[in-house]
């Protein structure tokens, strides 16, 4: 673009140049031209005046008389005086014509004087008779036509300006008087020959100074002529493109032609000129132009870019606004934006406004760096909220959010009480690692009392559940807590060990806090073990399943049994189920272990029945875990659907404990197990906070009153025994069985059986029995009941 314009511009600019310098050329040689007009109309009319003069003077008559009248011609004295005349001329002015050649003839063509100043002993020529010019005048011995001029060229050489030759006739007489003019042999003719310096000078610098591309041409037209002008045409382009003016007269022409290379050799300089200005000036401005977008926008966009990539790269790099307020800034600003706000979701979790477990751990990371000053500690706090999930799946995840913002604030402000603990080098950090888990790192801290007082205030928020506006929600926060005062423990084992505090805090009940110990370390390794034991037991086949019988209350007659799982390697180490059930419900091994009792207690059952006609129900324990499996419900339907046992034969028990108030998504799946045909116990009931009323609604068949309630009848006084006994009537309203379980020993027997209990299962009776037991069990009792006769299948054995 720069370039098509400066050549446009130049070639404007070059065409005026051009037009203007031809212009001034013309003018120039025009003017030239004319000044020699002008210059040689006068010289000429100088001449001719000056030679008139002095041979029409009163000294030349007087000599020219004496001569006539002595007959002998006064030569001396005439050449004398014409020599004196011709000095005078030539020594008049440097640049007038010189005369080189004077010549005085008579009538008889008799040479009277020839002054040559240039050679003495010069050939006289003569140019003319002075017949031809009496002739010439016309009229004979006419005074007044005697007196006039003739002028001759020179011959010219090849292509030189010739001398002019003026003739003037004169007579003696005529000054004096007419009468004494009657002869023509009083005629005189003076012949002049003339070069004109000045002439030839101008023509011949006017040459030079073109440097041979101007030349001129000399046309000789006349010989002779009587009267002599000059005139001059102006310079203008001929056909060939050269220019050409002229200076004419009668006698010659001097043609003038410029030839058109003059202009194009200096135009070309021009030219070149322009072209290289023009060269510089593109690429000038081409530099400039790269310079500018180089400093305006390139090198801000490559700021940019750099600043990008490092911020993609590490996230942390700042971009600095850019004072210029043009695009580049505009995008600088955008990207600025951009990435904060990247930054800001990078390392910040979006709903808590926390910083999130990327940012976190990079906090962590840093632990090891900082030095305990005077021994204080870094402590990290892992919150991990109770039955959080269980508000999100009943109360929608608005309200779950809004649980977990009031949290995090709550969080803040009271670890801002703490902050007076803190000193040195900070590293704190509060942030959520995602769903209901949250991590405090806290530096400085100056006792373990410090540490555990922060666990203490973190707990106290949850003091008596969480509310939440008006709501109070039954949330709690179980604190694992780890810390270290010397440089040995870095980041990751602190978020290990006080993720292991937490765990254990979870298992020690609702609200808790844990320090991370060694007894905690050891705890965790045993725990380790064991599900490694049970996974191994699982996949070698080595689990097995003992029986607890259930009995009537009121007749003893056997009515079921409770399938309780064994694991032999673990017993030996007398490790039971109520160590390694809890363990197992941590790891997703409970999944496959629960599915294994289902199928299990399916085909005992089958089997019993098939051999002896067994009419009584199996129930079997399923963990929570399992119950909010989808595939337990789909393996069991196929289990199911696989036998022929009577469904209303099985029945499944639930831990209270994982029932929550209003659990809609329990009360789904336990629904869903419903409509298979089983039967639904809610075991351990008492322990834990279902009202009555919510237990309503469960599609429950039996409740399984805790073991603690049959331990405490024992030592609470008579006559207050109430609890129990609202449970009894409220269960016997709704159409509940009832089993009291941990029936040890006479007294409790007799106090259930008084409260009306429908059946009762304890070591009372009986110890898990094993499966042989269970099967000489059922075929004597069979037996009895053939012998009796009755063949009718019952659901009780009496
Ligand atoms: P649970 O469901 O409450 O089972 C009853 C537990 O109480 C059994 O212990 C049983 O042996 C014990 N027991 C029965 N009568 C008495 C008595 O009069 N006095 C005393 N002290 N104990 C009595 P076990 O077999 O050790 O089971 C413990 C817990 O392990 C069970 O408590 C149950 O929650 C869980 N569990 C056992 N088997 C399974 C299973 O197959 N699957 C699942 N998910 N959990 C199981
Ligand atoms: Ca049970
Ligand atoms: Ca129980």
């Amino acid at each position: 673009m720069i370039m098509v314009v400066s050549a446009m511009v130049s070639s404007l600019y070059y065409d005026l140049y051009k037009k203007q310098i031809i212009d001034t050329k013309i003018i120039q040689l025009n003017g030239r031209i004319e000044n020699l007009l002008l210059r040689s109309e006068y010289e000429l009319n100088y001449v001719k005046s000056y030679l008139r003069q002095k041979i029409e003077s009163k000294e030349a008559s007087l000599i020219f008389n004496a001569k006539q009248s002595g007959n002998n011609l006064p030569a001396p004295d005439v050449t004398e005086f014409l020599n004196l005349f011709v000095n005078q001329k030539n020594s008049a002015n440097d640049n007038s014509p010189v005369i080189n050649d004077l010549i005085v003839f008579d009538a008889n063509q008799q040479m009277i004087v020839h002054i040559n100043t240039l050679d003495p002993f010069a050939v006289p020529i003569l140019k003319i008779t002075t017949k031809e010019i009496m002739e010439q005048t016309g009229e004979q011995g006419a005074p007044n036509k005697i007196s006039q001029y003739h002028f001759f060229l020179d011959s010219p050489y090849l292509n030189q300006i010739p001398s002019l030759y003026i003739l003037q006739a004169f007579s003696h007489y005529q000054l004096y008087s007419k009468s004494f003019y009657d002869s023509n042999d009083d005629i005189y003719v003076a012949q002049a020959k003339l070069d004109s310096n000045f002439f030839k000078k101008e023509i011949k610098a006017l040459v030079e100074q073109h440097h041979g591309y101007l030349n001129y041409q000399f046309i000789d037209k006349k010989s002779s002529v009587d009267k002599l002008s000059f005139s001059s045409t102006p310079f203008q382009i001929n056909e060939n493109g050269s220019y050409q003016g002229s200076f004419k007269s009668a006698l010659f022409d001097i043609i003038l032609t410029l030839n058109k290379n003059y202009f194009a050799e200096q135009l070309n300089n021009i030219l070149i000129k322009f072209l290289l200005l023009n060269l510089i000036l593109i690429t000038l401005s081409y530099w400039l132009l790269i310079w500018l977008i180089d400093q305006q926008i390139i090198l801000p966009i490559t700021k940019l870019a750099k600043s990008v990539k490092a911020v993609e790269a590490s996230l942390v790099v700042e971009l600095t606004p850019l004072t210029s307020k043009d695009e580049v800034a505009d995008l600088n600003e955008s990207y600025m934006s951009l990435i904060h706000k990247i930054n800001d979701q990078a390392n910040n979790d979006s709903l808590t406004g926390l910083a999130n477990r990327g940012s976190f751990n990079e906090k962590l990371a840093s632990v090891q760096n900082v030095r305990q000053k005077n021994q204080t500690y870094v402590a990290l706090f892992f919150i991990d909220l109770d039955n959080f999930k269980y508000v999100n799946d009943n109360f929608g995840h608005d309200t779950g959010d809004r649980l977990l913002i009031a949290f995090s604030q709550r969080l803040k402000k009271t670890l801002r009480v703490e902050d007076k603990f803190i000193s040195g080098d900070m590293i704190n950090s509060i942030a959520r690692l995602g769903g209901d888990e949250f991590v405090i790192l806290m530096n400085g801290l100056p006792s373990i009392e410090a540490i555990e007082s922060i666990g203490k205030r973190i707990s106290n928020i949850f003091y008596d559940g969480f509310s939440l506006g008006e709501d109070k929600f039954d949330v709690h926060a179980s604190i694992g807590i780890a810390y270290s005062n010397d440089l040995k423990k870095n980041g990751e084992t602190l978020l290990t060990q006080a993720d292991d505090a937490m765990y254990l805090a979870k298992r020690a009940g609702k609200n808790n806090y844990k320090l991370f110990s060694d007894e905690i370390k050891e705890k965790m390794l045993f725990e380790k073990n064991i599900e490694i034991e049970l996974i191994n037991a699982y996949s070698d086949d080595q689990f097995s399943l003992v029986f607890m019988p259930c009995y009537s209350a009121e007749t003893l007659a056997l009515k079921g049994y409770e399938v309780l799982l064994r694991c032999p390697i673990l017993k030996d180490a007398g490790i039971g189920p109520d160590i390694f059930i809890p363990i197992a419900e941590n790891s997703d091994i409970i999944l496959a272990i629960d599915l294994w009792v289902a199928e299990e207690t399916v085909n005992r059952l089958a089997e019993v029945i098939q051999k002896n006609g067994f009419t009584g129900f199996f129930s079997f324990n399923v963990s929570s875990k399992s119950l909010r499996n989808d595939k337990f419900y789909t393996i069991l339907k196929k289990i199911l659907a696989s036998s022929d046992i009577n469904p209303k034969q099985l029945e499944l028990e639930i831990t209270e404990t994982c029932l929550m108030p209003d659990d809609h998504q329990a009360v789904a799946s336990l629904n869903q197990l419903k409509s298979l045909g089983i039967r639904i116990a809610i075991d351990d009931f008492g322990t834990g906070y279902t009202s009555f009323g919510q237990i309503l609604n469960y599609p429950l068949d039996t409740l399984k009153i805790d073991r603690s309630f049959v331990t405490n009848l024992r030592i609470t006084p008579a006559g207050k025994k109430p609890t129990l006994d609202i449970i009894f009537e409220l269960a016997k309203a709704y159409q509940l069985n009832v089993i009291v379980e941990g029936v040890e020993m006479q007294a409790d027997f007799e106090h259930v059986k008084t409260l009306g209990c429908d059946i009762v299962q304890g070591f009372y009776f009986s110890k898990p029995r094993t499966w042989t037991e269970v099967l000489k069990q059922c075929g004597q009792l069979h037996q009895l009941v053939k012998k009796r006769g009755q063949h009718k299948k019952i659901a009780c054995y009496g």
